[in-house]
């Protein structure tokens, strides 16, 4: 048995008397991709700023291997280890691919001395290997400005590792993408597996069942079903409540 990554314990918000988040309940082993669907509204995104310390929740835990990270401010979350992937590009435009990853890999203190100096070897390793997991490695000299909005979006999952996140969120990381570029998504997301634990909202199907993995549905703020693909594609209450419409 893996150890439990992040687990949720009834967590809940209401916004003016309107229940966003209802009780969620969640367990997310260690190198697990776990996605979550739902329709708009179904309250993925408030559940992802619960758990990021975003959104203070009104009941409920969030817990990280175990320790108790509820309603903790943002940055102190993000240091514990839940590193979350905006939509917004956070990558510095005028550094190559490379350079923005040597940054991110490196550690606080020597930032300005590795800005000066150079990298040392064991951050350029750990870069290296980024570069391959996020397929960036033949755009690495490309300054950040100049990338594709996939690339784009691959760099700044590559910045996110680089941080050594425990768990990482994701917000729909193919939201304009070409097809082209979901699929690729998909790959990465797969390499990723086992390596990385990973919670990530999503509703485009097909990139779902392209990466196949375990699916928590949620309606209306609450859990609705949990199971693979298959079995979430098959479940009647499902799609009632979301495939029927797509
Ligand atoms: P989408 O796919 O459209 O982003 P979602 O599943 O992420 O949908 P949420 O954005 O989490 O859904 O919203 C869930 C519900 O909570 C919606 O009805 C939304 O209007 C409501 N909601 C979210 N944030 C707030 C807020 N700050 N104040 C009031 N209502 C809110």
């Amino acid at each position: 048995m893996s150890a439990m990554a992040l687990e949720l314990k009834s967590l809940g918000v209401s916004f003016g008397g309107f229940k966003a988040v209802d009780g969620v309940s969640l367990q997310v082993a260690e190198g697990e991709l776990r996605v979550l669907l739902g329709a708009n509204g179904a309250g993925k995104t408030t559940l992802m700023d619960l758990v990021s310390g975003k959104t203070r929740s009104s009941e409920g835990r969030v817990e990280l291997y175990g320790a108790d990270v509820t309603n903790w401010p943002e940055y102190r979350v993000a240091r514990a280890g839940i590193g979350r992937k905006f939509q917004i590009p956070s990558v510095f435009r005028e550094l190559s691919v490379r350079q923005n990853l040597c940054v991110a890999a490196t550690r606080e203190p020597s930032i300005v001395r590795n800005l000066r100096w150079g990298f040392d070897r064991q951050d350029g390793t750990r870069v290296d290997e980024i570069l391959a997991l996020t397929g960036l490695e033949s755009v690495q000299q490309r300054q950040a400005a100049d990338l594709s909005h996939g690339h784009t979006q691959w760099l700044e999952l590559g910045l996110l590792i680089a941080q050594r996140p425990k768990v990482i969120l994701l917000d729909e990381p193919t939201a304009g993408m070409t097809q082209a570029e979901t699929r690729k998504t998909a790959q990465i997301l797969k390499a990723l597996r086992g390596r990385h634990t990973i919670l990530v909202v999503e509703h485009d199907m097909a990139f779902v069942r392209d990466i196949a993995e375990r699916i928590t549905v949620l309606h209306l703020g609450r859990v609705l079903a949990e199971g693979s693909v298959a079995e979430i594609e098959r479940d009647p209450r499902v799609r009632q409540a979301y495939l029927g419409s797509h």
